[in-house]
């Protein structure tokens, strides 16, 4: 970057933070996420340490917290409230090791112990003990002075006003964490709700927000509770962090029981990566833990920085979302010939795993984003849902932005796209169009369907793009010498990928007929469909009617079937693969044909290698008891949903996995449609 880009970049980045701290800590409101404060902020830092002449003493990177809101008296605190360097990873974890082990002037003794607690999502308080009697309780403020709130802090339980000591010391300060439960948290937001209130952004804001309450006896209502950690001024001097804790938790205080002592960085990550997924079942909020060196004389060989405690540092847990740049937005075409806009952005860490792009989904939603080249925006990722583009940050969009437009003609064969006016998908609908022919090649060879092992993405490219191929019956002519001629494609590959595309001849009718891609027909509706329709030419012959009258057809399946039989090209194709070798017609024993028969047996169980996905809570069966019949039949279930994954049983509650399985256009049952689609693999005896 240029000097120039640095400063005015510097110079965003303060107003941006300034803003958001002054929000945050001065008005307990939340204008940015925490992920997203904490990547701007790291920005910041990192261009402050390359450019240390750009650094200013009220540079956010050099105060903890904001000014104190008015409406409270000011209160300077005796020893001041720090705020904690962050980890965000294993790496910084032991940089953090190396740093403080490097500022020791003493020599460190045999074994360095380190407490790990949990790191609570709530508001810094300073309590102040005189004799043993709560005299004052305030809050961080800028670390330097809080405001005076103690009739609020009067009103927690689980806040001694007395000590349980029998000879207290005439001066005690307690610091710890301010709360709210999560239960309290969402009931307050929703009498918020229901009195047209805005609502509270998380939990920490909530707490910091009640905490500020002018009126006492409304912070009393919110039933605020509190986790001491850190005690200064006992009579019995405390050799380690450890003991503290005991003492705290001896004298009245309410302790975090989640906390452990570890001798090294190893046991530390064991016990950070345990509560990564505990954590969710605690009745508060957590977002990381904090990692502390246990021994209080090692603690006051270090010190602290101007912001930080050397001695210990917060460790968080993944961001789910952050801010990046966008690079470049492209369209892709799917198999549909959906157009379907993609945000391409710089690499970003989000739930453990680099994103580069995420879905914009449609053009509806990329006007509302009003996304451009350029942007700032938050992308989100959570757990196993494909990212996505939350929102934009208006703030930082440079000067020359230009809107982006979704194309009027095909990226891949230049026709031009339509826009149905019922859907906010736009299309391609050439037939020919490269991106559709790869994408239906890909489906037809896709494990559900033809399933032709080795036949990928990679091969397919080149076989269009060759020419060699332009329809799925195109496949069948193919081969070893023109396969060969392919790039990285060896004599034994080309032989195999021959004899694997000969073998799919042997597939039955139905995954024939899912394999063709037809609109809405998944792989259940293609069983249903050959069950009723045991050849081509009564599939053929089939009217609108027939087709709709099978138990589980909607009249828009039974529309696109009926049309897409009744297309020429499509007559042909059907003509030219039964030529190549395949059976477009069921069994014999097992398929009586329509009207006259209820839905036939399958004449093997009709679920193997077919992979099931359960979500959400079912209405009469247990996931067990879901997953013991899907395996009865032959079927396969597993934990998360891919492009593998044949079905997604959906419940209520469904999460991540159903808009997962949405996204790339898994099909989706209901307990019922899998009871049928049981019910019709295993009929009664
Ligand atoms: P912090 O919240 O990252 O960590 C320090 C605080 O952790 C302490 O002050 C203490 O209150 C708390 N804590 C919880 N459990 C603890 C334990 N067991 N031992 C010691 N301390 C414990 O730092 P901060 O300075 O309070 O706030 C900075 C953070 O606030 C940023 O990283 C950002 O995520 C957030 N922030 C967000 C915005 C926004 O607009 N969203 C604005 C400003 C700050």
């Amino acid at each position: 970057m240029a000097m120039a880009q640095v400063e005015q970049r510097v110079t965003e980045l303060r107003s941006l933070l300034q803003q958001a701290s002054y929000a945050y800590y001065s008005l307990a409101q939340s204008i940015m996420e925490d992920a997203v404060y904490d990547r701007l902020y790291r920005e910041l830092q990192e261009l402050e340490t390359q450019h240390p002449e750009l650094i200013t003493p009220d540079s956010p990177t050099q105060r903890v917290g904001d000014t104190p809101a008015t409406g409270f008296e000011s209160v300077t605190h005796n020893i001041p409230l720090y705020s904690l360097e962050n980890a965000f990873d294993q790496g910084e974890l032991q940089a953090w090791d190396q740093r403080w082990r490097r500022h020791m002037e003493i020599d460190l003794p045999n074994l360095v112990r380190y407490v790990c607690e949990l790191k609570i999502d709530g508001s810094a308080l300073a309590l102040t003990y005189e004799n043993g009697v709560l005299v004052r309780g305030a809050t961080r403020g800028d670390g330097v002075a809080g405001e005076d709130i103690t009739q609020n802090v009067r009103t927690i339980r689980s806040i001694p006003l007395r000590l349980n000591l029998e000879h207290p010391p005439e001066r005690l300060e307690i610091r710890g964490e301010a709360f709210l439960p999560l239960t309290v948290f969402e009931r307050i937001n929703q009498e918020r709700a229901a009195q047209g209130e805005a609502l509270f952004a998380n939990p920490r804001n909530a707490a910091a927000g009640t905490l500020r309450q002018l009126d006492s006896r409304i912070v009393a209502q919110r039933q605020l509770d509190f986790f001491a950690y850190t005690v200064y001024g006992a009579t019995e001097s405390m050799q380690s962090q450890w003991e503290s804790l005991e003492f705290l938790q001896a004298i009245g205080f309410h302790v975090n029981p989640n906390r452990t002592r570890c001798a090294s960085l190893d046991e530390i990550t064991a016990y950070f990566d345990q509560w990564d997924t505990a954590r969710m079942e605690l009745p508060y909020l957590t977002d990381g833990m904090v990692v502390k060196l246990d021994d209080v004389a090692l603690q006051q060989q270090l010190g602290f920085t101007q912001k930080f405690p050397r001695w210990a540092i917060a460790l968080k847990y993944p961001a789910e979302e952050a801010p990046t740049v966008v690079e470049a937005i492209r369209v892709n075409v799917g198999r549909t010939g959906a157009v379907t806009p993609l945000a391409e952005f710089r690499p970003v860490q989000l739930a453990g795993t680099t994103v580069s792009r995420a879905t914009l989904h449609n053009r509806d939603r990329v006007a509302e984003l009003d996304i451009r080249v350029g942007d700032t925006v938050i992308v989100r990722k959570a757990g196993e849902i494909i990212p996505e583009v939350v929102r934009v940050l208006p703030e930082l969009r440079p000067e020359d932005t230009i809107p982006f437009a979704m194309p009027t003609h095909c990226p891949e064969c230049g026709e031009p796209l339509v826009q149905p006016a019922d859907e906010a998908v736009t299309r391609c609908i050439n037939a020919s169009c490269p991106a559709i022919i790869k994408g239906s090649l890909v489906h037809w060879a896709s494990r559900g369907a033809m399933d032709i092992n080795g036949l990928g993405e990679k091969w397919v490219e080149q076989f269009v793009d060759r020419d060699l191929v332009r329809t799925v019956a195109d496949l069948y002519d193919l081969t070893v010498d023109q396969l060969r001629t392919l790039d990285r494609m060896g004599q034994k590959s080309a032989q195999n990928l021959v004899e694997a595309i000969a073998q799919s001849k042997q597939q039955p009718w139905w995954r024939i007929l899912y394999g063709l891609g037809i609109r809405h027909v998944g792989s259940v509706n293609a069983q249903l469909l050959t069950q009723h329709f045991p050849d081509k030419e009564s599939l053929m012959n089939a009217s609108f009617d027939q087709i709709e009258a099978i138990h589980g057809i909607g009249p828009e399946i039974a529309q696109a079937v009926h049309q897409w039989m009744h297309l020429e090209a499509n007559q042909h194709l059907l003509a030219q693969l039964q030529t190549a070798g395949l059976t477009l017609n069921a069994p014999h024993s097992s398929t009586p044909p329509f009207p006259h028969s209820p839905i036939p047996p399958f004449p093997h169980q009709p679920l193997t290698n077919q992979t099931f996905v359960l979500t959400g809570t079912l209405p009469t069966l247990s996931r067990s008891e879901a997953a013991a019949k899907i395996q009865a039949a032959g079927g396969k279930v597993t934990g998360s949903v891919s492009s593998k994954t044949d079905y997604v049983i959906v419940g209520e509650n469904a999460g991540s996995k159903f808009t997962k399985a949405q996204f790339l256009g898994v099909p989706c049952l209901s307990e019922a449609e899998l009871l049928d689609l049981l019910m019709s693999t295993n009929p009664p005896a």
